[in-house]
């Protein structure tokens, strides 16, 4: 059986998606490395090692409390998003199986 690739549109999006959090990374290198940055965790509790210690999620600066965006990189706690996720769930491999049937 031959080795299954991804396709050519995959590939594409997936070296989008690499860039996309190298470019966050440079522009913010104090992120939460626990939140990764959104905040809150994925069971959806706040983030102790940031918003619980007043701090931003994705400038790692000290974040007033009662405030919604931050007064040093203007991140929007409620609408602003984290770093973004690398890992693409592609489904190049799924329409392959699709054939089987
Ligand atoms: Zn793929
Ligand atoms: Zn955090
Ligand atoms: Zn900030």
């Amino acid at each position: 059986m031959a080795e299954k690739q991804h396709t050519k549109e995959c590939k594409k999006q997936q070296k989008l998606a690499r860039k996309q959090v190298m470019a966050y990374d440079k522009r913010f290198p104090n992120h939460c490395k626990t939140c990764d940055g959104w905040g809150y965790l994925p069971d959806d509790s706040s983030c102790l090692e940031c918003l619980a210690k007043d701090r931003c999620p994705r400038c790692g600066q000290p974040f007033p409390k009662g405030l919604n965006k931050c007064p040093h990189c203007s991140f929007d706690l409620n609408n602003d998003r984290g770093r973004p996720d690398d890992s693409i769930e592609c489904n190049c491999y799924i329409n392959e199986e699709e054939d089987w049937d």
